[in-house]
């Protein structure tokens, strides 16, 4: 098609697995090689993207996934057999990627991704690949790539319809701009739950085939493979695939002058030493007081629940887990089934009697962000556990 760059390389194709992409001008196997990239979600998409990834060499792959394999995921996910019913999908997910191609190092994270992965992951990865199924996640990945900055991939499918679309924070829309008054309410209906946890609402269950899992998902490792080797994405809009009709459109979304997402944290403090597993909240706080002001208080992103008081035989219960966390099964006291009232903070001011917790202690993640405010400055700050980074970003 075009001419022949000076720079291609031609390799053996008897030995060489990616020889073929030699032939492709723009194509960098090193780049490839050496790019970091975080699939959230392991599901029919995910599965896909995964393989994708993989027989292309991307060299360090993070599976993010909370859930395990039934049956049905079988119809639409490629990486998974009959034998895996009962497995976690990351593990199953990174099985097949080592088998389809041992260059490619993969890391599995198995949680809720709307509260558990600290944000500093999302920072020190090449590209974010959502391959999820639900409103919330996205939302979540979504804030998440604005308040640090990012790109990410997003891909949805129904039926034979899919959309696949590239958000970058500050170039067009996002998509808490797409979302329309009857998205919040699914939304809110789904949170509407009085007490902490929704373990018992069910996904709401898109019927999906494989082959628009299969067309969405190679479209979205496509947008991820420009973004590594920093080639021209269309952010803020959407390619839509209509299966039934053929029909493939490019649309552009509005950006939303009143969207809740837009908030970036800056500026972010990369602490090399601090890690959740290490650092103390009173060391924390020092560090914060020295980086920003004397009267610099910690901020969590959500209430921390301490302790949990109840009210029928008096017992004290020390928790230290974010609210979002706790399942609701749990308002109910161990010892007498009382209801337990809830103590909670989401600030730390240096009066705590909890200060000498480590910050894993606290239910804060590696990689964890944490924000230093200082009331007289009228200035914050946002502190990264990097030292996690060793650990945490370590491949095998
Ligand atoms: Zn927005
Ligand atoms: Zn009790």
């Amino acid at each position: 098609m075009s001419e022949t760059p000076e720079t291609i390389v031609i390799t053996d194709p008897d030995s060489d697995r990616y020889h073929t992409f030699g032939y492709i001008s723009w194509w960098q196997q090193e780049v490839v090689r050496n790019a970091t990239i975080l699939v959230v979600g392991a599901g029919a998409l995910g599965n896909e993207v995964l393989k994708n990834l993989a027989l292309m060499g991307i060299g360090n792959i993070i599976i993010a996934d909370f859930d395990t394999i039934e049956d049905s995921n079988l119809s639409r996910s490629v990486l998974f057999r009959a034998s895996d019913r009962g497995r976690r999908k990351v593990d199953a997910a990174a099985e097949r990627v080592k088998e389809l191609n041992p260059d490619v190092n993969v890391k599995t994270w198995h949680g809720n991704i709307n509260f558990e992965m600290g944000l500093g992951v999302f920072r020190h990865v090449d590209a974010i690949v959502g391959c999820l199924d639900n409103r919330e996640a996205r939302l979540s990945i979504n804030r998440f790539s604005w308040q640090i900055n990012r790109p990410w991939v997003d891909g949805a499918i129904q039926e034979l319809m899919g959309i696949v679309r590239v958000f970058w924070p500050g170039q067009g829309a996002c998509y808490e701009c797409t979302l329309t008054d009857l998205d919040y309410q699914i939304i809110n209906l789904r949170y509407s739950c009085p007490l902490l946890a929704r373990q018992n609402i069910l996904q709401g269950k898109v019927p999906t085939t494989p082959t628009s899992a299969s067309i969405v998902a190679a479209m979205q490792t496509q947008e991820a493979l420009k973004l590594i080797h920093d080639m021209e994405v269309q952010p803020g809009k959407a390619v839509m695939i209509n299966g039934l009709t053929n029909d493939i459109y490019t649309t552009e979304y509005p950006v939303k002058e009143s969207c809740m997402s837009h908030a970036m944290l800056e500026p972010i403090v990369a602490l090399d030493g601090a890690t959740a597993v290490s650092t103390t909240l009173a060391e924390l706080l020092t560090i914060a007081r020295e980086q920003l002001a004397d009267d610099a208080v910690l901020e969590f992103d959500g209430e921390i629940v301490t302790t949990m008081h109840c009210l029928d035989c008096g017992e004290e219960f020390p928790i230290f887990r974010k609210m979002a966390r706790l399942y609701e099964n749990e308002s109910a006291c161990p010892n007498c089934g009382g209801r337990r009232e809830m103590s909670m903070t989401h600030r730390v001011d240096g009066s705590e009697e909890f200060l000498n917790r480590i910050l894993a202690e606290m239910d804060v993640p590696p990689l964890g962000i944490i924000r230093a405010r200082s009331v007289s400055k009228k200035e914050s700050i946002y502190l990264e556990l990097t030292g996690d980074k060793e650990t945490f970003l370590k491949f095998d």
